[in-house]
């Protein structure tokens, strides 16, 4: 154990290589833990065993809080450090009461996800909402629900502070700003959200045109998911450097979320202490310097809950392209009964998920394997599950076992985040898929029904 925090400190003099090492940070995940039996015991707990079905895992959900409160608020360090999750990545209300459960706080991403996470009965004193919408008639909604009087804003725009400030209710529970800090970082274009190219937050060129009648006493800012750490950290010097300057009141810098986990056998997770001690150093080395007693707030969304989440899923066919003719251009397919309506990521950002495959009947399922390209079943050439992660639209063959037949299941990795939330429901009129949880004491049980087939056209209005 000593050996390898010495080898982390260590690390801390490269600029930040994306270290595999770790030691807060569980290495095993649900995906490569899950038994056959544990996998039938699942399905079983599925109404009428229909798969495909989000399965989300509450010990592993545990000892990611766990990674982040130790890395972020060490017995040595005199920085207090809050954690929002970031609910957006998954927002189903009993993760959200397992989060709140232990201490955790909420950052929402629109007023529905505020009312949505007050409906799970969580504290309206440790919501905050930084979004992209916000609108008067929002927040005359949401006056409306007891408690709201509460909740915390981030403007993300100086039009929104216009809004928020002429709110007489609510004008008083704005707290700062969300700053673009001029650069950002992501592991794909798509999850950058920071920079000239993007309209998150307010261009820190344009900080001298917001109005002064406010006191900023949070500056919040988040460059993009699966950030690179050294532009997270440099973000961090940098808005340290704006607090110094321009906000005498601030007590809270918000550093975002963004922290790299692996979904995919091609993804390189990042090494979470590290990244932590040296944005509490930072933060450190600013309050000796200045006197004040600056606080940090991390807001992570897929750290916490990505990993904890697999979606299983069956093999419903298999068809090949590769002939003679077609040598070089033929494909070997394998179908699955999901696809980018559960799972948009692929098709989105060419993200990986790792897949495991199980026989139905038996725990045997032979080493022999075939190199396949995995699909999903809409009726999108897009719908690739294994896709190349720099061009979503290139097939990524995979080794898959020979044996696999209709019926047999696959597993996926890392669905727990941007999947059920990002689902793209109802495509090809799919119904949408069940949650399951499995609690610390083993248990599956259901979290969300599956929809039912008439639920799908419920809000047609039929005039024809
Ligand atoms: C989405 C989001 C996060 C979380 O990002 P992850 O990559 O899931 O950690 C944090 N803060 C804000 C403002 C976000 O929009």
């Amino acid at each position: 154990m000593t050996l390898i925090i010495i080898s982390l400190y260590i690390n801390l003099n490269f600029a930040f290589p994306m270290v595999d090492s770790t030691v807060f940070t569980a290495t095993t995940t649900p995906f490569e833990t899950l038994s056959h039996a544990q996998l039938l015991k699942i399905v079983s707990a599925l109404p009428d065993a229909i798969t495909p079905a989000y399965v989300y895992f509450e010990d592993y959900l545990l000892s990611q809080i766990n990674a982040l409160k130790q890395a972020f608020r060490p017995v040595d360090s005199a920085i207090e450090c809050n954690i929002r999750y970031a609910m957006k990545a998954q927002s189903n209300a009993n993760i959200l009461k397992i989060f709140a459960r232990e201490g955790i706080h909420f950052d929402c991403s629109s007023v529905y996800e505020v009312m949505r996470v007050m409906g799970a009965g969580v504290d309206p004193g440790c919501i905050e909402l930084a979004s992209q919408e916000l609108t008067k008639g929002q927040l005359d909604m949401l006056r409306k629900i007891p408690g709201s009087e509460k909740v915390k804003f981030v403007a993300s725009s100086a039009i929104q502070l216009d809004t928020l400030l002429a709110d007489e209710q609510f004008k008083n529970q704005v707290l700062g700003l969300r700053v673009n800090p001029g650069f950002g970082s992501g592991y794909h274009s798509k999850t950058v959200v920071a920079g000239p190219k993007y309209s998150f937050g307010i261009w820190h060129e344009n900080l001298d045109q917001i109005r002064s009648d406010f006191t900023v006493r949070k500056i919040h800012s988040h460059i993009g998911a699966g950030s690179d750490p050294t532009y997270w950290l440099k973000s961090a010097e940098y808005l340290m450097t704006l607090i110094e300057k321009r906000y005498p009141h601030c007590e809270v810098l918000n550093l975002g979320g963004g922290f790299k986990v692996a979904r995919g056998d091609l993804d390189k997770a990042i090494d979470i202490l590290p990244i932590a001690r040296e944005a509490l150093e930072i933060v450190t080395a600013f309050n000796k310097r200045t006197g004040r007693t600056l606080k940090i707030e991390i807001e992570p969304g897929s750290f916490l809950v990505a990993n904890s989440g697999i979606l299983v899923a069956e093999v419903i066919d298999r068809m090949s392209t590769r002939t003679e003719t077609t040598a070089g251009e033929g494909h070997n397919f394998l179908k699955l009964n999901t696809g980018l309506n559960e799972m948009t990521r692929p098709a989105l950002y060419g993200a990986q998920h790792s897949i495991r495959f199980f026989k139905r009947e038996t725990e045997e399922i032979g080493s022999e394997t075939i190199p396949m390209v995995v699909v999903g079943h809409c009726c999108e050439s897009g719908d690739l599950i294994t896709c190349d992660p720099s061009d979503s639209n290139a097939l990524r063959e995979v080794p898959v076992p020979a044996s696999l037949q209709p019926g047999d299941f696959a597993i996926l990795k890392g669905v727990g985040a941007y999947c059920s939330a990002m689902s793209l429901k109802n495509y090809n009129s799919f119904p949408e898929a069940a949650e399951v949880l499995v609690r610390s004491s083993g248990e599956a049980v259901l979290i969300r029904k599956r929809q039912e087939f008439g639920q799908i056209a419920q809000n047609e209005v039929d005039v024809v």
